[in-house]
Parts: C-alpha cells; structure tokens; sequence
C-alpha cells in the first residue's frame, strides 16, 4: 500500500502539517514540572511502546489576534478539563492541578516567543518503563507540553470526503469520548482508505452505521436552513469546536440540532463540513462522489468561519472568558 498518494486538495496539504512540527523543534518544551530545552528533553527507548497506550494528550490553538499584541489561547480551560476526563477513562494519573498546566502552556508560549498562530499539545503517558502490557491503574503520569507554528484559516475550495469502510470505535470498547493516541489508530486506518480511493478525509460510522466524525475532527451539515451534527453518544469525542459552532449558530438565530445522523442525509445536505481545533470550519464538497450543494462552501459554513475566526482574533466583544491572552514579545 502506497503512503505516497498525492494531496489533491490544499485543504488536504494543510492539515498535514499538523504532522510536522519541524524537524529541530522549538527552543523549549515543558516537561514534568518546569520548562527544558528542547534537545534535553530525551526518554529511555523502554519508555515508549506499552506506555503509549494509555496516553492521552489535548491539541489547543492560540490565534493571533487582530491587533498583533496578543496570542490568544482558545478555550484553554476546557482543553484541560477534557485532558482530566480523558485520563480519568482511561485511570491515569495526572500529576498537575488545571492551573498548573494553563500556566505551562502560557509560559511556554513565551518560551518560545510564538509571535504567529500556535498549536500546542499537552500529553501524559504513564511514566516509568512499563514491561507489563496492562498499564496498572491509576499510573502517575508524566507531562509534556509541546508547540509548533499553525497555519490558520478558511479554505473555501474545502474538502472531498468519503464514508470509510471501518467503523468508528464505541463506547463499549475504545472510548471515542477518551483523546487517547492509541484511538487515532483507527482515524489513521480511515485516512488511508480514503486517500488510497482518491478522497481527502474519510467520515467514520458507528457501530449503529450512522455518522459518527471524521479522522480528527467533527462533521455537521446544513438541511433546510437547520444546523444538524450527531449527538455526543454517536461515538464522538465532545469536541470543543463542535460546542463552540452550537453556541455560535443558534447565538445567530439558526436551529440546531444534536441527534443520529444517517449516512443517506449526508447525500442530501445542502452543506456539510469538518469542525476541530486544527481543521477549523473546513467545507466539504463532496461526499462518496456526490458534490455537496453548489460545490463550494455554502452560506451557513462561510457565515460560521467568519463568527468563528472574529472570536478567536478577538474581534467579538463574546465569550471573552473563552480567551486566554499571552503577550507576544513577553519572554520568560
Ligand atoms: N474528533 C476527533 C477524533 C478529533 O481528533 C478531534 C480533534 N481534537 C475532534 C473530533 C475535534 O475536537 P476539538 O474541536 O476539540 O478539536
């Protein structure tokens, strides 16, 4: 199987530099209590392996905002609390209160001193070399926290997604809900079903065989001028983003809707789009071959691209308690 299929899609392209952060990293990275040197952040290669299965981790985004001085950091606090809820599934331990890790990733903002869009990713994985293949419960984690540039911003052209053929994990067995890294083993399947059938991005159904999401990020559509998005017991993870446009659409007067979605309404929304922290508001335009409206982003996605990004610049005057602000040029 071929790793190497072309991107068709800018869209495409530009999520896969979630993958690479840059081969020399940035100056410094927080690990275990205080901040370190990138390069000094090792581990022993018996740390890695079982380890990882339970590790769970959160992916979080500072903008920039409008007037250059700020990075604002999107939802911080509810980012941590969903690292808690994760660990808590999965019964491991996070050693660090909520405000021990906002100022973590604060600080390493300024570390760093990111200037651009940012995204930051705290993990925890069990520390220790683990031999057994059962992490124990209730095993004391260590923390990282990571950052690379991001790019940011709405791609009209959007998307070509397509229903995978492998189901979406259930609650019954690999929790959706948890942000675990050993649960993108079935997104990554997912993917490269999708991309090896030509399509960008797979959308996953549940063990039910409706609409679950997509690889890394949330779907919704447009019916009838009604918002629809499958409920969080579809086999979703309780995506920030995804609660974000919910509160957003109906502040403007739109009917939405959070309930199973059947495979068929996607082939008959008007619009249909991916939400996640790194995907944004990203449009899709076509589904299993069928286009999706006129082909190009509708007017309910455009409409909640530009609500979403005024927020997170700090254009609005709402939900400023959503916005953690780091001061660029404010160095550790
Ligand atoms: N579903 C999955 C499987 C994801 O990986 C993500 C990205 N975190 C999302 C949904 C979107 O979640 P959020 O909006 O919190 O980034």
């Amino acid at each position: 199987m071929s790793s190497a299929t072309p991107l068709r899609h800018e869209a495409a392209a530009h999520l896969g530099s979630l993958a690479t952060p840059g081969a020399d990293g940035p100056e410094w990275i927080w690990r275990g209590g205080r901040l370190r040197p990138w390069s000094e952040a090792t581990i022993h290669v018996n740390a890695v392996g079982h380890a990882s299965v339970a590790a769970v981790f959160e992916g979080i985004k500072a903008y920039l905002a409008e007037d250059g001085e700020n990075l604002l950091l999107f939802r911080l606090e509810d980012h941590l609390d969903r690292l808690r809820h994760s660990a808590r599934i999965c019964r491991v331990e996070i050693p660090h209160s909520r405000d021990e890790l906002a100022e973590a990733v604060v600080d390493l903002l300024k570390a760093n001193r990111a200037a651009g869009d940012t995204y930051v990713r705290p993990w925890a994985f069990p520390e220790g070399l683990i031999r057994e293949q059962m992490v124990p419960a209730g095993a004391r984690c260590e923390v990282v926290v990571d950052s690379w540039p991001f790019r940011s911003g709405f791609r009209r052209e959007g998307c070509r997604a397509a229903v995978s053929s492998w189901l979406r994990i259930t609650d019954a067995s690999t929790p959706p809900r948890v942000k675990a890294f050993s649960n993108y083993h079935n997104g990554r399947l997912a993917l490269i079903e999708a991309r090896e059938n030509g399509h960008d991005w797979p959308i996953l159904l549940n063990d039910r065989h409706q609409v679950s999401e997509g690889a890394g990020a949330c779907v919704a559509l447009v019916r009838d001028g009604v918002v629809i998005t499958p409920s969080l017991s579809s086999g979703v993870l309780e995506s920030i983003t995804r609660s974000t446009a919910l509160t957003l659409l109906a502040e403007e007067g739109y009917e939405v809707e959070e309930r199973p979605v059947d495979r068929t309404e996607l082939y008959l929304a008007d619009e249909l789009f991916f939400l996640g922290t790194a995907w944004e508001v990203l449009p899709i335009t076509a589904v299993d071959g069928l286009r999706v409206g006129e082909g190009v982003a509708g007017p309910v996605t455009e409409r909640l691209y530009e609500l979403y990004f005024s927020l997170v610049r700090g254009r609005s005057d709402r939900h400023l308690g959503w916005l953690t602000p780091v001061p660029v040029g404010a160095h550790v």
